[in-house]
């Protein structure tokens, strides 16, 4: 199953979190597997979106963190730091509300 090995390539999935937060891609956009031009991203696509669904779920129903998969459980903690650094590095445009890093705005080229 490709989620599998996506879950365990820690270094990449690192890369494909840190992606899928500066470089949001909706659903009428086209998703970053195809930009990437590769079937794994993908995989890891799938892997952070069952990442996120779980960060719900346990916001619902909090469960022990011993029943989380070791995997899992790992995601979530990588998650959650990319998320922090994320909120250090950008902020939203005041137009269109994509994460900018610097003065221009990389979607509709707002000035800050
Ligand atoms: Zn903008």
């Amino acid at each position: 199953m490709e989620m599998h090995w996506a879950s365990r390539d820690r270094q990449h999935l690192e890369q494909a979190i840190w992606r899928h937060l500066t470089e949001p891609s909706g659903p009428g956009k086209p998703g970053s597997a195809r930009r990437a031009g590769s079937g794994n991203a993908y995989a890891f696509d799938l892997w952070i979106a069952h990442l996120a669904l779980v960060e719900q779920v346990l916001e619902l129903a909090p469960i022990p963190w011993q029943e989380l998969r070791a995997e899992e459980l790992d995601g979530l903690l990588l998650l959650r730091a990319a998320r922090e650094r994320f909120r250090r590095e950008y902020y939203p445009c005041a137009e269109c509300g994509a994460p900018v890093k610097g003065k221009i705005c990389p979607r509709c080229g707002a000035v800050s």
